[in-house]
């Protein structure tokens, strides 16, 4: 049977977003949390481009020393043949073949918009197949285990052009084309509509890329997956932490598991065939606002200060009689609100940037972190607080403290 799996694309688009980012140890935590959460896939960033190669390389070796649990890392680049043979030569030069990254999503525009507008002339319809289909080939020749194609702008590309270069992507060796809703205009109903029907006549998957420009990217990630299983195919659903993303964000990844948990007529319908674990969805989205310095909405599902307040007349007396007169579901399910040594009130001992060994014991010691290399666990310490320039949250002390030898490739050059 059909399941559902979520591909985040946080560490990718999600940092693209105007006026915030990630430092690249916080990306770095980000699909630590994204492997606790479960979900199957994580597109960490742009393999090739010049500052995110030693964040690449050590997340490829997190992955592979048990970091990050089953989570898949991919890489998103343009659909042209010089980016994916630099993206695939990143963790290669390396010397790490074993921990290689396997998996690749390759874009390219579709639209006539994008086509007349952007390329201007540069590229046409059979170009940018053509484009497309020698870039997978490079991908698939260079040992990709899982190639996605990107059809960029998928919304507003006509059924005939988009079904010719989905099946051109297939017949080349793709495993999924992602349907982006460029400018966050579908409708869930017509993405519905579109979605089972190409992926029937392809017979591959098609992933939701949905943008919230109208407030539906939500709604129409969980139609066009619907769409996916109309059509007897796995969906794939494109999310961010938080629903941050370019302009009006993406689809939240926690609105759409629950959606899909308890949705009503979602939860008959959906499996979710990834390991999902909710009991970390407050400590992911806790740390995501803190690190992007982004503040949840109140009414954020879920996690929103408000998503489990009562207060009105009809409202209290309701959910003290029983909780679910007004609540759709246990709010112990998202796990606990994180407590860090950070965030204590009144005497406190901290380490961070500029701390020295007597701090940095006293806490790893007071959170009971066992420390196996504590000259290079230190100087983590110092070169995290200095990339993030916030205190460091326990979880991340941990993340150090476990990992540092994979961690001390983020900063060539400066741990040797
Ligand atoms: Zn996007």
């Amino acid at each position: 049977m059909p399941v559902i799996h979520f591909l985040d694309v946080t560490n990718r688009d999600g940092v693209q977003t105007a006026r915030t980012g990630l430092s690249k140890f916080g990306k770095t935590m980000l699909n630590f949390y994204l492997g606790r959460l479960g979900v199957a896939q994580s597109e960490l960033g742009f393999p090739s481009l010049f500052h995110e190669v030693p964040y690449v390389r050590a997340n490829v070796a997190l992955a592979q020393a048990g970091a990050f649990g089953e989570l898949r890392l991919s890489g998103w680049c343009r659909a042209i043949t010089a980016d994916v043979a630099a993206s695939l030569s990143v963790t290669a030069e390396a010397g790490q073949q074993a921990g290689r990254l396997r998996h690749y999503n390759l874009s390219i525009s579709t639209s006539d918009q994008m086509i007349s507008h952007k390329f201007r002339g540069k590229l046409d319809r059979d170009a940018i197949i053509a484009e497309m289909t020698a870039a997978v080939a490079v991908a698939r020749d260079g040992g990709a285990e899982t190639i996605g194609v990107n059809a960029e702008d998928a919304s507003r590309t006509d059924d005939g052009f988009l079904l010719e270069f989905a099946l051109a992507a297939k017949e080349a060796g793709a495993d999924r084309v992602r349907y982006c809703d460029t400018i966050g205009g579908d409708t869930p109903e017509r993405i519905r509509e579109r979605f089972a029907k190409l992926a029937s006549a392809v017979g591959i998957p098609v992933e939701t890329h949905c943008h919230n420009d109208l407030g539906m990217a939500v709604a129409n990630s969980l139609s066009g997956a619907f769409g996916d299983l109309d059509a007897g195919q796995d969906a794939w659903v494109n999310t961010c932490v938080n629903g941050i993303g370019e302009r009006a964000g993406n689809a939240d990844l926690l609105s759409c598991l629950l959606a899909f948990r308890h949705g009503f007529g979602a939860e008959d319908r959906a499996t979710i065939g990834d390991p999902v674990d909710l009991s970390w969805a407050r400590r992911l989205a806790l740390w995501t606002s803190y690190a992007f310095g982004q503040p949840l909405p109140q009414g954020q599902p879920g996690v929103g200060r408000n998503a489990f307040a009562h207060e009105s007349g009809i409202h209290a007396d309701g959910a003290l009689k029983d909780r679910q007169n007004y609540e759709l579901y246990d709010d112990d399910t998202l796990g606990p609100f994180p407590a860090d040594w950070h965030a204590r009130e009144g005497r406190v001992v901290l380490t961070g940037e500029y701390g020295g060994k007597a701090g940095f014991r006293h806490v790893m010691d007071g959170l009971g972190i066992e420390v196996t290399d504590e000259e290079l666990t230190f100087r983590l310490v110092q070169l995290c607080g200095a990339a993030t320039g916030k205190p460091l949250t326990d979880d991340e002390l941990r993340l150090i403290a476990g990992y540092p030898d994979q961690l001390a490739l983020l900063y060539p050059g400066l741990l040797d």
